[in-house]
């Protein structure tokens, strides 16, 4: 990922931007970290945070009017938070100040015209960034006579001025400036801030100075024009501290204008989802000001406004603590890693690609771009960790092999106007629904229904092989010429997206739309209890499927509910990206996750979303089950079959589709299929966390068979053998049975090559 593309990225994710009270505050105080720890109870705390950003804050906490409030997002919900109340409490109740330490003296020296809010403020300020100040004023108290003294005394104030002495300030009262500036005692300083209650522009004799940076015709003299007389006292505390900003600045010889459009109170891009948040009025102020329970619960009313939206609705992004900006970053370094561990691979992926992200977050951030990108470089570079989506990427190999695939045109017909593509999950899954469905579309659509039996090439598009996607786009191709280019009609919402890719030019249709179509000529048998329904995360931007598969379910008669997050906004079952291959206890959370949203049953539209919320132990009916209903009395209830069922059924649909439609016999099954194995629990434990194959076994057996290389456990008996016959070695402890029998123990597998072994 390029600098530039990394900055776009992190730009665009608006979580960091600021609350509006923070935004709206003319010293940008951070009213939402206040709020919490005023909240939390720790009054010191809160008060370190004003002391951060206030200057001589036991006087400027105690006049604050806080302009902010009416910004403030609680202002939609209830009422404002009473931030200028809470500001008094605190400092009012606060046991502790941090120390100020004023950094190094810089060797340069500031005038301060004039000590009212503003001069006071430049002067606190440029003492604290090491300049030398000397502070003209008529008298030390003439600002205290200005401010509000409701809750400020003589004495505060007295205080703080002790603090900006000791930070080196000199006071010279008895100052006046009335007449023009003094140039010769202006050239003593390197520059000088002119306050705009002690001196106006007219009696500098200059003209209005700039708004942004305060900066005069006078080089080195700074200064504002005249404030209004019922100026809020922190508008004029800002004032200084622009002032105080442009003379570091002007010392440094920087930009004075530079960056500044966020030195006055602007609008945050902060977005915070309040939709759901109730209404709460403001505590009460009494009389005497907030007490420490009635500050706390105040303090509670603050949202502790921030975004996160795709986080609060992503189980895989909450899964990896931060937000999107972050991940940015964390995704940008480990692509530049050259050496070393790439600690982001796990997040890269472990997106399920499924782009509700985009849906929801108010900026269109797409995580799911992202990592895609990342995974294709990561692919480039050579450096894509082989496990993460191997097992994935052999199984549509399989799909696509000569023992699972066909490509015909309906029986008896010499084209095809149309072609049923179940993909590689549905004839995994339930291989008689394949049937049921192409059987009907024959009987029902003209023209000839051919039959494509392989797989849309996900895997390789979610893996980010861009090679290996293109090829895979040609053999499609390929085989769609091969039928006449008839209209595709997909099974799976997943399958259609990809075939959109891979084949651009072919028309692609929905079964579900077209079961919807010919609704009438269907007979289902419905479900005794109301399902809720799981749109699959692909089928997210297909309006037309997600319009069609609800009016098919409302005329059949089913009356169904939806989850909170449905439709546009409907959220994966932990199957999307290759999760499950990357990250299989995400997965499976996620499909828990998912599972905990619907009520009662779910119906779904697609395979893997059925098996993936099955195997959470939810009752999980596939629309096809109650449209094509089958001999099982409960299909909610039926299990997701295994990985190694799973390739068993898509092997007997094609013989059985070949043998029975088009009376065709099928090619024989590999030798090893013929040795008989039987499994103990514990084997059949690790086959599923493994992902180890039933012929992964056979495959082992058969070469041992043949080498004679086994190890025996003369305590148990028990065989060992190992066999290497992909890039994954596998090792099989059994012992025989009933003569002929191998009954499997356990199962290991590892990438590592046994260096001597016999593959
Ligand atoms: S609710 Fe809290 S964080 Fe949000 S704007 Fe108001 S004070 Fe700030
Ligand atoms: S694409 Fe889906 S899984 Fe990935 S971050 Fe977005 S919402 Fe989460
Ligand atoms: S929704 Fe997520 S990505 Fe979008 S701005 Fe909010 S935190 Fe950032």
């Amino acid at each position: 990922m390029e600098q530039n593309s990394l900055r776009e990225w992190e730009a665009k994710c608006i979580q960091e931007e600021p609350p509006r009270c923070k935004a709206a505050c003319p010293l940008h105080v951070d009213g939402r970290e206040f709020c919490k720890q005023i909240a939390a109870g720790q009054v010191d705390k809160a008060w370190a945070v004003l002391c951060r950003t206030l200057p001589f804050p036991a006087v400027t906490a105690r006049i604050c009017d806080a302009p902010c409030k009416n910004s403030c997002l609680r202002e939609k919900v209830g009422g404002g938070i009473e931030m200028a109340d809470l500001e008094r409490f605190c400092a009012e109740n606060t046991k502790r100040t941090p120390p100020f330490r004023p950094l190094p003296p810089r060797g340069k020296t500031v005038a301060v015209l004039g000590g009212f809010l503003p001069g006071l403020t430049a002067a606190w300020d440029l003492a604290k960034k090491g300049f030398t100040v000397t502070l003209f004023l008529k008298n030390t108290y003439e600002a205290f006579e200005t401010l509000p003294q409701e809750w400020l005394t003589v004495d505060i104030f007295k205080h703080e001025i002790e603090v900006i002495k000791k930070m080196g300030v000199t006071f010279v009262e008895n100052s006046t400036f009335d007449d023009t500036l003094d140039e010769e005692s202006l050239k003593n300083f390197d520059a000088v801030f002119a306050d705009p209650i002690a001196c106006s522009p007219e009696n500098l004799k200059i003209s209005t100075p700039s708004l942004t940076t305060l900066e005069t015709e006078k080089k080195g003299l700074f200064a504002a024009s005249q404030p209004e007389k019922n100026a809020s006292p922190i508008t004029l505390i800002a004032i200084g501290r622009k002032g105080a900003l442009s003379i570091e600045r002007f010392m440094q010889n920087a930009s004075l204008s530079a960056g500044r459009e966020r030195d006055e109170p602007f609008e945050t891009k902060l977005f915070t989802n309040i939709s759901k948040v109730e209404p709460l009025a403001p505590i009460a102020v009494p009389k005497n000001g907030y007490t420490a329970d009635s500050a706390k619960e105040e303090a509670a009313r603050c949202l502790l406004c921030e975004c996160m939206e795709c986080v609060k609705n992503c189980v895989y992004l909450e899964n990896f603590k931060e937000y999107p900006k972050i991940f940015a970053r964390q995704i940008y370094n480990n692509a530049s890693i050259v050496m070393g561990t790439r600690r982001a691979n796990k997040l890269i992926n472990s997106c399920m690609l499924c782009d509700l992200c985009t849906e929801i977050c108010p900026e269109s951030f797409s995580m799911k771009n992202l990592c895609i990108e990342a995974r294709k470089d990561l692919v480039e570079q050579g450096v894509m960790p082989q496990s993460a989506h191997e097992f994935a990427l052999r199984d549509m190999e399989f799909a696509d092999s000569e023992a699972c695939a066909i490509n015909r045109h309906q029986n008896g017909f010499e084209q095809s106007e149309w072609a049923f593509f179940p993909g590689c999950q549905l004839p995994a899954s339930d291989p008689d629904a394949v049937k049921n469905s192409y059987s009907f579309l024959c009987d029902t659509l003209t023209g000839g229904t051919g039959l494509m039996l392989r797989c849309c090439s996900a895997p390789a598009d979610w893996s980010g092989i861009v090679d290996l996607f293109d090829k895979k786009s040609t053999e499609l191709r390929s085989d769609w010429e091969s039928l006449g280019k008839p209209k595709i009609i997909a099974a799976c919402p997943s399958c259609m997206e990809t075939l959109h890719k891979a084949i651009p030019e072919a028309e692609i249709t929905s079964l579900w739309s077209l079961l919807c179509l010919y609704r009438k000529n269907l007979n289902p048998v419905l479900p005794k209890s109301i399902p809720a329904l799981q749109d699959p995360c692909s089928a997210r931007h297909n309006e037309k499927l997600l319009a069609d598969v609800r009016i098919l379910l409302t005329d059949l008669g089913l009356e169904f509910t939806e989850p909170e997050l449905s439709g546009l906004h409907t959220e994966c079952c932990g199957f999307g990206g290759l999760l499950s291959d990357a990250n299989e206890p995400l997965s499976q959370k996620v499909a828990e996750h998912r599972a905990s949203k619907l009520d009662g049953d779910g119906i779904t539209y697609c395979a893997m979303c059925r098996d993936l919320l099955a195997k959470t132990g939810k009752r999980c009916l596939n629309i096809l089950d109650i449209i094509f209903p089958s001999e099982n009395t409960d299909p909610a209830a039926r299990t997701a079959p295994r990985y190694s069922t799973r390739r068993e059924n898509r092997v007997r649909l094609k013989e059985q589709m070949l043998e029975n439609v088009w009376k065709t016999p099928s090619t024989p099954r590999p030798a090893y299929e013929a040795i008989k194995v039987s499994y103990t629990e514990e084997a059949q434990k690790h086959m599923e966390e493994r992902r180890i194959l039933v012929s992964d076994i056979k495959k082992t057996i058969e070469a041992v068979q043949k080498t004679g290389k086994v190890l025996e456990n003369t305590d148990t008996g028990h065989k060992l053998i190992y066999h290497r016959p992909v890039t994954v070695t596998y090792w099989v402890e059994y012992e025989m049975v009933d003569g002929d029998t191998y009954l499997i123990h356990r199962v290991w597998s590892h990438r590592m090559k046994i260096l001597g072994g016999s593959k």
